[in-house]
This record gives structure tokens, C-alpha cells and sequence, in this order.
């Protein structure tokens, strides 16, 4: 890894938000933006809720990552890209990626019924994940 301490401060904006990348292409869990400031206000002490927003919303626009409005009233974010649907745990608000292509006739649909030209789609599939189920058989 390498580590240029030096340029920290003249580039610390691009900096943060190659950091902000970077933590949300190792993580799995769709965060929230108070999830990713936490994570790095220890490595950044000026930073704020509001350039992790700012910060997300340039890496939005760069194609880099993507906002998922979930059934949760927080924004979620991932850097994951490429098209996949969304399991949404309704007791936990866990988001786990599913990449099946589940229907692959309903652009074809779609466009027959309503001339609608589709250019991509998403499905959220709202249930309860695994740990949660496995809570509830405990609580029996
Ligand atoms: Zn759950
Ligand atoms: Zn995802």
C-alpha cells in the first residue's frame, strides 16, 4: 500500500474521496452516508456528514457509484454498477445483491404493451434474510 502522507493536505478533498471509493467497494452492506463518516472521520478529523454528501454526489455523477432509495428513510450507496436486483431484509434493512437476471423477456413485454423504451430496470425484492428468520425461530 502506499501511503503519500505528504500531499494530504493540498489534495485532501480528492483524497477523501478516493478513501470514500474505496470503502464502499469493500463492503457489502449498502450503506448509509452517516455509516461511511463514521468510518472515516478517525482517518479524516475535519471531515463532515455534509462532504461525504457532497462527495457522494460527485462519485454519482462520475458513474462510480450508485444511490438506492430502500424502504429505509436513509439513502443507501454502493460502488457496485453493474445491473442487479435487491433482496431488502424488512426487520433488519440488510440489502443483498442478487444478480440473476430474473426476467429477461420483460423489457421485450414492456416495450410491446406501453412503447416504453427501456434502458434498464431494477427489482426490489422485499422479505425477511436469513439471520432474521433465524432470530425468530429462536424466540419460539
Ligand atoms: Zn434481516
Ligand atoms: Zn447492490
Amino acid at each position: 500500500m502506499n501511503h503519500q502522507e505528504s500531499s494530504v493536505k493540498h489534495y485532501r478533498s480528492s483524497r477523501q474521496r478516493k478513501r470514500l471509493l474505496e470503502l464502499l467497494c469493500s463492503t457489502e452492506i449498502h450503506p448509509t452516508a452517516s455509516w461511511l463518516y463514521d468510518h472515516l472521520k478517525k482517518e479524516f478529523p475535519n471531515l463532515s456528514l455534509g462532504t461525504i454528501y457532497r462527495n457522494l454526489s460527485i462519485l454519482i455523477d462520475q458513474g462510480l457509484v450508485q444511490k438506492i432509495s430502500a424502504s429505509s428513510s436513509f439513502d443507501r450507496f454502493e460502488a457496485k454498477t453493474t445491473p442487479h436486483h435487491h433482496l431488502i431484509c424488512t426487520k433488519c434493512g440488510k440489502i443483498i445483491d442478487f444478480e440473476e437476471k430474473v426476467f429477461p423477456a420483460i423489457n421485450e413485454e414492456i416495450r410491446r404493451s406501453t412503447d416504453f423504451d427501456i434502458e434498464g430496470y431494477r427489482i426490489d425484492f422485499f422479505g425477511i434474510c436469513r439471520e432474521c428468520q433465524k432470530k425468530q425461530y429462536k424466540s419460539y
